[in-house]
Order: structure tokens, then C-alpha cells, then sequence
């Protein structure tokens, strides 16, 4: 059975002209995008300032792929998990991230993952398929939902830290993003929306010629070649050189400094030689380096870094002048790490 197209993959221009070849005013395109990427409405019927004719053409020519939730835990700290099935029957993951000054959406760009990293749930399903923007935007709808709901305030952030690669999806990530900031969609500032990236330095290149407004977030988790050709496999097609190389470039083009997430594990890439490597990949650019508790995985060999090694990798950095946060695990006792739900729905079904 071939799929109708879905009208959310329609670009602004696209869905103009689409009006215009079929005899319709342009104009319409803004209403209809307004009653999708702002009402949030799932059927053409709903669009009631857009004249029957018009949306009985809509509905022989689209359609809706609505993203539903399937699963939610709420962890004893607020945080909240989703898995969103698709309308493929596939599966994404989302979290609700409450905290006393910013309610943060973390989300998915892709279901599955081919990037293999060793400490990552996700990449234990392997790649399925991008998600469209549609089902990104979607995924940001539910969980503003959510957040209204238990939290009574709206979404104040969005990181693409969910399943997936965003920047292997660049085409319907920028899409989601430009709906998510426009006018007629969430009217988010694109400040609070963070990217992040295992480290795809050509497109990290083209983020900043298209001279994007997000933040930019890279999942280092070591300074040593060696090591993270082993935890990350990426860095054997793209390494540290080639990747601080296009982090300079980023920075010099948009002025932005990006963030540098590194999960630290005990006995792994938590020694003074692993904090004194990323100092040192630091010095070519501005940066802040944010320090992530690991959330165990079961089945995965790795442990959380303790608090003594944590404190001193910290000191280390912060006597090289480098910014650094410490970011506490959330949702530990509901699988909150990156594809653990899905990888329980997946083993289930
Ligand atoms: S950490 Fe991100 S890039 Fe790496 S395998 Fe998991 S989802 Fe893919």
C-alpha cells in the first residue's frame, strides 16, 4: 500500500506552490501551516477558516502521521519518560525534565541509531529511520502538554540529546527547528534549543554557514584518540583533529560557544590524564564543559565515576580557567538514559 505524503513534510514554499499549481490562493499556506505547526490540529475538517474545496483537496492529497504516547514513567524526582509510537508502528523516546527554574523536552531525531556508541541503550536497536519533522515538532507538542499539565508552565528548552544522530536527519531537524521558532509554530527562541552532535564535523561546518541560531552541543566524552575510537566508533572516520577543526569554524562563523557533554565513568575516562587531555582540547575554542553522571544501563560494563574522582576531574578543568557544570543523573529509577524504554518495548513485543 503506498502512504499519502504527509502534509507536515510540506515546507512553507512547498505547500504554496502545491496552492498555486492547483488554482488555490497562497495565502491559504500560512493559515494551514498556522492550524499545523500552532493548533496542532491531526484532520483537515478542523481547519475552519480554509474553504471546503480547498480542504477536500488537502485530504485526497495528504495526510496526517500523528504521534501518540505509549509509554510514560515518572521517575521519584519528576522526570518523566515517554516512548511515542509512530505511525509505522516504530518507536521514539522523549523526557519531561523538570527542574526548579527550566522545564526541558529532550528528544528524538532519529528511532535507532547507527553510531554505535558503547555507552548508549540506543545504539543497541541499531537505525531504523529519520524521523520527519512532523514527528519531531510532535514530540515537543506532547511533552509541552505534559509539562502544563503536571508542572503548570510550558516548555522553557528543547535538546535533541534523545535517540538518533540530529545531524545525520539535517534536512527535517532544521525543518522541526524552523517550526518550532517560527511565527506560526511554538514561537520558541532558537536560544533555547540545543543540538548535540557525536561529532559529524561536516555538518557541524554547514550549521555554520546556514548561520543557525540554536546551540550547538558535542558529545566529546574523551580527549584521547585512542579511547574514543573505542567508545565512540565515529571518531575512527572523523577524529579528534578533524572534529576540534570544525567546532573553530562553527564558533568563528556564528560566535557561538558550544557546549562539551562528557559522561564520566569510573576507571575509563575519569583520571587526571583524561581531565588534562580535555583541557587541552580545549584551548582552540571557547567552551563549557558539562560533566554528566552516567545512568547505568543494564548489561553495559560501565560504572558511574564517584564523587571523589568527579570532584577532582572538576578541579582540574576549573584550574585551567574552563567553565564546567556538574550535571546530576535524572529519572534513575525509570530507565531514563537514551533507548532504554524502547529497548524494553522492544524485547517485549
Ligand atoms: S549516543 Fe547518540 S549518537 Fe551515540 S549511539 Fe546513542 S543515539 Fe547514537
Amino acid at each position: 500500500m503506498k502512504l499519502s505524503r504527509d502534509i507536515k513534510s510540506l515546507s512553507l514554499e512547498e505547500l504554496e506552490q502545491f496552492l498555486e499549481n492547483n488554482g488555490e490562493k497562497k495565502f491559504r499556506a500560512k493559515q494551514i501551516f498556522n492550524w499545523l505547526w500552532k493548533n496542532n490540529v491531526s484532520s483537515f475538517e478542523t481547519m475552519n477558516n480554509i474553504p471546503l474545496p480547498t480542504r477536500n483537496l488537502l485530504e485526497k492529497t495528504f495526510t496526517f502521521y500523528p504521534v501518540k504516547i505509549n509509554t510514560q514513567q515518572t521517575s521519584e524526582d519528576g522526570t518523566i519518560k515517554l516512548a511515542f509510537s509512530l505511525a509505522d508502528g516504530n518507536f521514539a523516546e522523549g523526557v519531561l525534565i523538570p527542574s526548579e527554574d527550566r522545564t526541558t523536552a529532550c528528544i528524538s531525531s532519529q528511532v535507532g541509531c547507527n553510531l554505535g556508541c558503547k555507552f548508549c541503550a540506543t545504539a543497541r536497536l541499531g537505525f531504523t529511520r529519520n524521523l520527519t519533522a512532523g514527528e519531531i515538532v510532535d514530540q515537543v507538542i506532547e511533552i509541552n502538554k505534559l509539562s502544563l499539565q503536571n508542572y503548570q508552565r510550558p516548555l522553557s528548552n528543547i535538546v535533541f540529546m534523545g535517540m538518533g544522530e540530529p545531524l545525520l536527519n539535517y534536512a527535517h531537524v532544521l525543518f522541526a527547528i524552523k517550526c518550532i521558532t517560527a511565527e506560526y509554530g511554538l514561537g520558541m527562541s532558537p536560544r533555547r534549543i540545543t543540538v548535540s552532535t557525536a561529532g559529524v564535523a561536516k555538518m557541524i561546518k554547514k550549521l555554520a554557514d546556514d548561520e543557525v541560531k540554536f546551540n550547538l552541543a558535542i558529545s566529546l566524552h574523551s580527549a584521547n584518540e585512542e579511547k574514543r575510537d573505542d567508545f565512540m566508533p565515529i571518531n575512527k572516520g572523523i577524529n579528534l583533529s578533524e572534529l576540534s577543526e570544525a567546532i573553530v569554524y562553527f564558533w568563528k562563523k556564528t560566535n557561538t560557544r558550544v557546549t562539551l557533554e562528557y559522561l564520566l565513568l569510573k576507571d575509563y575516562n575519569d583520571s587526571i590524564k583524561a581531565a588534562q587531555e580535555l583541557a587541552l582540547f580545549c584551548k582552540a575554542f571557547p567552551c563549557k564543559i558539562n560533566v554528566i553522571e552516567f545512568n547505568p544501563v543494564e548489561g553495559l560494563e560501565f560504572e558511574r565515576s564517584t564523587n571523589e574522582r568527579t570532584q577532582k576531574f572538576v578541579e582540574i578543568l576549573e584550574s585551567k580557567n574552563m567553565i564546567v557544570n556538574i550535571r546530576r543523573s535524572r529519572g534513575k529509577d525509570i530507565d531514563a538514559a537514551c533507548g532504554q524504554l524502547a529497548n524494553k518495548i522492544a524485547k517485549n513485543t
